[in-house]
């Protein structure tokens, strides 16, 4: 038997009769290589995560090994540090310790090529996780999210509470636009589906960008900082609004938010006579949901990395049992060598108005940690 096949039909096993941990006592002894595997009464997933720098990838480690965890496996799990090089190396010691399959949110979706083609030399499947991992043939299936509709949530949220829609002579209003790290795969689709949301108002006149900076490539931050977005507002505000006002800033994600928020409040935004812009945001972190409590931060879209873990761990468990997970898209995510199939779960635009509703009583934030 083929090596690959031989290790999905030895998981299998596992798997289907609920024998992860004891195959040799529930009689799975006559495979002769194997054996030592067996033995050893485990199958082992390899969890990759980019960074403990943020909250909701410390969710992700959890939830991934929770969720894998139900489903029989053993796990490892590793934290790059946003450091690409550290990763590399986390995965190339997974794959020498011989673990079964991976699951990988990539720091740089472009510097995993080397290694996967080891995952790929050693038949263990890969999952890209929320990230795509880009210009490499061997990944096997994709979890994530509507990373479009994201961007779309954001602009959407700013063209409403703007009140851009009530007519064409609403505005003109003044806005900045923040893009995530520019390695990050995500970070061209959310900014896509917000250009595509605020174009007709650009058009118009009714959004206007005074620093001028529109184009991806001059909104970035890098690994997604909030430092570093914090000193471009800082900039932002010197350059372009010493006589002007900034109604709203597009920002894709909370860390980033809280950044703004920060240059934002140091050049006395937040008065009753300069009221803060409106600020987007990601991930639902409890820094920017009692940020928009207390009426700073404006809107986070959620997005339940526990239901992220779960289609995931479904992935992990299909693939070593030899057959096709559920898949919902099976087009949009080209990664350079091929169309990775995938399945995108549902973002949630989240402000005052439903974050109890959404993040409370679904249990993803406990109320205490909110105050
Ligand atoms: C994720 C976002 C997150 C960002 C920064 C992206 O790849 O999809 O949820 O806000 O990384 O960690």
């Amino acid at each position: 038997m083929p090596k690959k096949n031989f290790r999905a039909a030895s998981a299998l096993v596992a798997v289907t009769t609920g024998c992860a941990l004891l195959l040799t006592a529930c009689g799975q002894d006559s495979e002769g290589g194997s054996q030592e595997k067996k033995d050893k009464k485990d199958v082992t997933i390899g969890i990759a995560m980019p960074t403990k720098s943020s909250e909701r990838w410390i969710a992700d480690g959890r939830n991934m090994t929770a969720s894998l965890k139900k489903a029989g496996f053993a796990t490892t799990l590793q934290y790059g540090e946003d450091d690409p090089d550290q990763q590399v190396a986390q995965i190339e010691n997974m794959i020498t310790q011989g673990v079964d399959a991976l699951v990988v949110a990539a720091i740089n979706g472009e510097a995993l090529s080397n290694v996967l083609q080891q995952a790929a030399d050693a038949d263990i499947p890969v999952i890209s996780y929320d990230r795509l991992i880009l210009g490499s043939p061997h990944v096997d299936y994709y979890a994530s999210f509507d990373n479009e509709k994201v961007g779309e949530l954001q602009a959407t949220y700013i063209v409403d509470k703007l009140g851009l829609k009530d007519g064409a002579k609403k505005g003109p209003f003044n806005i900045e636009l923040f893009a995530g790290s520019n390695d990050d795969n995500n970070t061209k689709y959310f900014f896509n589906g917000a250009m595509k949301v605020l174009k007709p108002y650009f058009d118009k006149k009714q959004l206007v960008v005074r620093s001028k900076q529109t184009r991806l490539n001059q909104v970035t931050t890098l690994r997604w900082d909030g430092g570093t977005a914090q000193k471009r507002m800082d900039d932002l505000l010197t350059s372009s609004y010493s006589t002007a006002r900034v109604d709203a800033v597009l920002s894709p994600y909370d860390g980033i938010s809280i950044g703004i928020l920060s240059a934002l409040k140091s050049d006395d935004y937040g008065s009753k006579a300069k009221p803060l812009p409106v600020v987007t945001g990601q991930d639902a972190e409890v820094a920017s949901v009692k940020s928009i409590i207390a009426g700073q931060q404006t809107q986070t879209v959620y997005k339940d990395t526990r239901a992220l873990a779960e289609v995931a761990a479904n992935m992990v468990t299909a693939v070593l049992n030899g057959k096709k997970p559920e898949i919902n898209d099976d087009s949009t995510y080209n990664n350079g060598k091929k169309v990775v199939p995938a399945y995108l779960l549902n973002p949630v635009s989240v402000d005052k108005s439903n974050y109890r509703k959404v993040l409370v009583d679904s249990g993803y934030i406990n109320a205490k940690e909110l105050g």
